[in-house]
């Protein structure tokens, strides 16, 4: 039986880089695919053999201890890992793998989303090798079947232990278990058929989404290895704060201040919605409190057709600097309406001061 060290050309005591070292030399040397004697490819099998052993520390340290019995090369637990254990798979594994998701946080004006909006992002991703398409092989060259495996991806090796002489079955060290070699990889790339670049992806978020929302874009995330199908760009919605308008649901809330005499006489006037001008009509007789709908001037529906309402919230605004005149029409005022005396009334909850509250968030 020949020695592994020989094999190898290392001595006996040589670290495990100077053994992997060697490995490759040889490897590089011998491999059926540049060497097409049989005497190279007996002795590339001898050699990946021997670094089958020697490359891990310990079946090299059950090697160095010799075949005694003494050794306890093998508890049943390994037998039984080898027999049971990984790369036992029908087939070679494929070079090509999944792409990963990715996660892209876009900011939107509240504006944005009332309608929908049109956006280019740019995003640094994998994508494709545009030199070799995901083949990885460099232009005019392709892949060739591993000549060690036979394009199975695995070897078969006998492992003596107490129980005589197991066979295993391994992932070949030779292809890494793909059963084909890139004898030149692409430049470009590097092999990996991919490659890092930044991208414009074109969006359309539709109408009606808000902060948290996470739109799937399938097929937009990143090449995976070997030209591997993209995984899946998620876009996390986030709505900025808006000075003027709060939303809740679907519908638009804000305030409207209206003068004392305005809130008491009615009055029609034109404010700028989110969308543009909105006709509001006060009523005679107005309270503070009261809530002015507005329908379909808010939010489009995410669901649905339609849109929600613009509510607006009235706050009467009572004068606080007044001329002795005011005064006069204001005391007046007073006797001719008979106004009650300050006076406690029930308790409200409206929905003005739930829209008050939220718009202080
Ligand atoms: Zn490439
Ligand atoms: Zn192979």
């Amino acid at each position: 039986m020949t020695d592994h060290y020989e094999t190898l050309g290392v001595a006996r005591d040589a670290g495990q880089d100077e053994i992997k070292k060697a490995y490759r030399r040889l490897a590089r040397e011998l491999h059926p695919d540049v060497n097409p004697s049989a005497d190279a490819a007996e002795r590339f099998k001898d050699v990946t053999h021997a670094y089958d052993v020697l490359g891990d520390p310990q079946s090299r340290a059950e090697y160095d201890r010799g075949p005694s019995l003494g050794g306890g090369a093998f508890g049943f637990g390994d037998i039984f890992e080898q027999f049971f254990g990984g790369g036992r798979s029908a087939g070679p594994r494929s070079r090509r793998q999944p792409g990963q998701d990715s996660l892209l946080r876009v900011d939107l004006e509240l504006a944005d989303v009332v309608f929908g909006v049109h956006r280019e992002l740019r995003v640094q991703t994998a994508v494709l090798c545009e030199t070799c398409d995901g083949a990885c092989t460099a232009p005019g060259t392709s892949e060739e079947r591993c000549t060690m495996c036979g394009g199975s991806g695995h070897v078969q090796r006998q492992v003596r232990s107490l129980l005589g002489n197991v066979v295993t079955t391994q992932p070949c060290a030779v292809c890494q278990g793909f059963g084909s070699v890139i004898p030149q990889p692409c430049p470009t790339c590097a092999g990996h058929g991919r490659m890092r670049a930044e991208r414009t992806i074109p969006v359309d978020i539709p109408a009606g989404v808000d902060t948290g929302l996470r739109i799937q874009l399938p097929g937009q995330g990143e090449v995976g290895e070997a030209g591997g199908p993209a995984g899946t760009l998620y876009l996390e919605v986030n709505v900025r704060h808006h000075d003027v308008f709060s939303r809740a649901g679907d519908d638009l809330l804000g305030t409207l201040e209206v003068s004392m005499p305005d809130a008491a006489l009615g009055a029609r006037a034109t404010v700028e919605g989110i969308d543009g001008p909105v006709d509001v009509e006060v009523r005679a007789g107005t309270q503070s409190g009261d809530v002015i709908t507005i329908d379909d001037r808010g939010v489009t529906r995410l669901r649905g057709a339609g849109r929600g309402d613009l509510k607006l919230g009235v706050q009467v605004v009572t004068p606080s600097r007044i001329d002795r005149r005011t005064e006069e029409l204001l005391r007046e005022l007073r006797e001719r309406t008979k106004a009650p005396a300050p006076h406690l009334a029930a308790f409200k909850q409206g929905l003005f001061a739930k829209m008050r509250d939220r718009l202080r968030l």
